[in-house]
């Protein structure tokens, strides 16, 4: 079945991109192959000269693969999409893929720690300079452009405190100055966003988080059209290797099927305990943009199906009162990873954000008293009742 943008998203999630072989197989197959044949020697030579279609190699293309990036390019919106090792591989081919030295990149200063590192440890021996602005200030990026300004670089929501940005808007300013816009939609999925209808120029996304759901392998995509991704950002993954695997492309084709009944799920027990920390004693303040206090609320609201999975809150006290909470969890994994089925529970300011400076971290609004949750599809009750055993503590 082609892509077919009459069908629904939970259909396209289940239905696009199934190819099906000679067996006539109905759960679809890892093409556990590196290399494939060719009938004759002229059909090889067609093969490398590109006037025929075909498999040559899994670096270049493997069906398993292509499966998961006609899947999620349809659920995206996009004409096409590359799956690649992981999701900070995705992130480096659009920057590789599309910049060269002299250019300049506007990067909102809360994404992806590795994110940060790329632009400033590797990009910037490369040429490449990049300034990091706030999120949800969209007169920041437009102030932040410069002449050489290639591309915008965001994730919303933010990790870990869920600010929203306006995509619609900075899409336009990007445009304005010949610009594109690039989001990382990680914690939404394109189950709740889909920043290409909203103006967004190319997608990335860790596959590893929900996209897989269940913390099974590493991947990523990048998803735009077939000029830029298909063009200069797939050269790039196929001379240099940061292939997905046939096997991780499995996982996450799957994954895609039940993504949509599991981000509701995420969705609605991360509500219940967004309300459920409001009201706790113990606790200060609670980040999630469902909550009607959250300052971008309308926006989520707007530009969002539902509110996603990732919930944070500030205790009353400080370091020791967040691990006292942490610590006395019984069942919430105490990882930095998100997005599972499992719920997780992490300490910020000593761990994904521990690398920052504790200015930075102040500017960031990341406090020692901080703690993010990744909520999961347990019982909501049970999920309430392991984050009360250090919360009860602390009134
Ligand atoms: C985890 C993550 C990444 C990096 O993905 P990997 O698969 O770990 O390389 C990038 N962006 C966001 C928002 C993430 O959460």
């Amino acid at each position: 079945m082609s892509r077919d943008s009459e069908l629904g998203i939970r259909t396209r999630a289940v239905r696009t991109g199934t190819t099906r072989s000679h067996e006539g197989e109905h759960s679809e197959s890892i093409f556990a192959t590196s290399s494939f044949v060719c009938d004759s020697a002229a059909q090889a030579a067609a093969r490398f000269s590109g006037e025929e279609p075909g498999n040559l190699y899994s670096r270049f293309t493997n069906p398993s693969v292509r499966m998961f990036e006609e899947r999620l390019a349809s659920m995206e919106g996009g004409e096409c999409c590359v799956g690649t090792s992981s999701g900070m591989a995705a992130i480096n081919a659009v920057m590789m893929g599309l910049l060269k030295a002299g250019d300049h990149v506007v990067c909102s200063r809360n994404v992806f720690g590795s994110t940060i590192l790329l632009f400033k440890n590797i990009m910037a021996r490369f040429g490449v300079e990049a300034s990091f602005v706030s999120l949800t200030d969209t007169q920041a990026w437009e102030n932040a452009i410069t002449s050489n300004t290639r591309l915008l670089f965001l994730e919303t929501p933010g990790n870990p405190l869920t600010e929203v940005a306006d995509l619609a808007a900075l899409a336009d300013i990007a445009h304005k100055h010949d610009a594109l816009l690039v989001v990382d939609n990680c914690f939404c999925t394109p189950v709740l966003q889909r920043p290409l209808e909203l103006g967004a120029d190319i997608v990335v996304h860790s596959a590893t988080k929900y996209i897989d759901g269940q913390g099974r392998g590493l991947g990523g995509a990048v998803v735009g059209s077939k000029k830029l991704v298909g063009g200069d950002i797939y050269s790039y993954c196929r001379t240099t290797g940061p292939t997905m695997s046939p096997f991780n492309a499995w996982i996450f084709l799957h994954g895609l099927e039940t993504l949509s009944v599991r981000m509701r799920g995420h969705c609605e027990n991360a509500m219940a305990v967004a309300r459920w920390l409001y009201e706790h004693p113990a606790v200060v303040k609670v980040n999630y943009p469902g909550l009607e206090t959250h300052p971008q609320h309308a926006l989520a609201k707007k530009q969002q199906l539902d509110f996603g999975g990732i919930v944070s809150f500030e205790v009353k006290g400080g370091q020791d009162d967040a691990w006292t909470v942490i610590d006395n969890t019984q069942f919430i994994s105490i990882t930095a990873n998100l997005g599972d089925v499992k719920s997780t529970i992490t300490h910020p300011a000593t761990t994904t954000h521990g690398r920052l400076t504790e200015e930075d971290r102040e500017l960031a609004g990341i406090t020692r008293s901080l703690v993010r949750v990744s909520v999961g599809l347990e019982d909501v009750d049970d999920i309430k009742a392991d984050l009360d055993r250090g919360l009860s503590k602390l009134v």
